[in-house]
C-alpha cells in the first residue's frame, strides 16, 4: 500500500472519467489513499466534500501564498479545521519565485495567520516554500510548537537541516524523478528514511516516466520508487515506512 499525501484532486485532472476514475487508477496501482490539500479559498468546501464523500481521501485546508491579501479566518474556521477528514493545515507558505516584491508582506501575514490556527488547533502545517527559504525558516523557528512537512521539497541541504532539527518531514515529488534533479536526489540521500512522505502535487510535476502528462495519484508510484533507490531499500519496504510516516505527520488520518 502507498499514498499520494498532496494531490489537488479539486483541480482538472479529472479529464477522463472524472474523480471516480482517478482513484480507481490510483487504487489499481496501489494508491489507496490520497490527502487532498487546498490553496484557493474558493477550494476548501470542494475538497471537504471529496474527504467526505471517499473514505480514503483526506483533506488538509490551507491558502496559498499567491492569495496574499486575503483574510484567512474569513474562509478558514476552527470548525472546519476541526472536521475529522481535514487532517491539517496547508497547504501555506512563502512565494517569492512566482509572486512580486511586494507582495511579500501580506504573503507573510496570510502565513502567520494559518499558523496561528494551527496552533490554536493543535494541527500539522503543509508548507510550500519557493524561492523564501530564509524567511520560512525564520518564521517557522518562532511557531517552534509546528510540526509538518515541507511538501514537494526542492531546496537545500541548508533549509533541510534547519527543518530536520525543527522535526519537519519532507515530501518528494515527481521532481525527483527529472533527469536534471541531481541536487534534490542528494538532498533525500541525506534526510532520514523515517521523515520522507511522498506526493505527486498532482495535476502538476508528473514523474518520469509521465513527465508532460496530466499528473495523478496512481504515479506516486514512480517517485516512490525512485526514493527507494536513493534510500537503497527495497520499494515494498520504503511503502511500509512512507505509510508510518504519514501516520505520525498526521495523527488524525484513520487508514
Ligand atoms: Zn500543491
Amino acid at each position: 500500500m502507498l499514498l499520494d499525501t498532496h494531490c489537488h484532486l479539486t483541480y482538472d485532472i479529472d479529464k477522463d472519467g472524472g474523480v471516480d476514475a482517478v482513484i480507481a487508477r490510483a487504487h489499481a496501482a496501489g494508491v489507496d489513499v490520497i490527502i487532498c490539500p487546498t490553496a484557493d479559498p474558493g477550494d476548501i468546501d470542494a475538497a471537504i466534500k471529496l474527504a467526505e464523500k471517499y473514505p480514503n481521501v483526506f483533506a488538509t485546508i490551507g491558502i496559498h501564498p499567491e492569495h496574499a491579501g486575503v483574510r484567512a479566518a474569513d474562509y478558514i474556521t476552527d470548525e472546519i479545521l476541526n472536521h475529522p477528514r481535514v487532517l491539517g493545515v496547508g497547504e501555506i507558505g512563502l512565494d517569492y519565485h512566482e509572486m512580486d516584491m511586494d507582495t511579500r508582506a501580506a504573503q507573510i501575514e496570510l502565513f502567520e495567520s494559518q499558523l496561528e490556527m494551527a496552533r490554536r488547533n493543535k494541527l500539522p502545517v503543509a508548507i510550500h516554500t519557493r524561492d523564501a527559504e530564509e524567511d520560512t525558516a525564520a518564521i517557522l523557528e518562532k511557531w517552534a510548537d509546528i510540526g509538518g512537512v515541507m511538501h514537494c521539497f526542492t531546496s537545500g541541504w541548508g533549509l533541510a537541516k534547519k527543518m530536520l532539527d525543527r522535526g519537519f518531514f519532507f515530501s518528494a515529488s515527481g521532481i525527483i524523478t527529472f533527469k536534471n534533479a541531481g541536487d534534490i536526489r542528494e538532498t533525500f540521500s541525506k534526510i532520514p528514511l523515517e521523515r520522507i512522505v511522498v506526493e505527486t502535487d498532482a495535476p502538476y510535476c508528473a514523474p518520469v516516466p509521465y513527465r508532460g502528462r496530466v499528473c495523478e495519484p496512481a504515479f506516486v508510484v514512480e517517485t516512490a520508487r525512485v526514493v527507494a533507490e536513493i534510500k537503497n531499500i527495497p520499494f515494498d519496504k520504503f511503502c511500509d515506512i512512507v505509510v508510518e510516516n504519514t501516520k505520525k505527520l498526521y495523527p488524525k488520518i484513520k487508514i
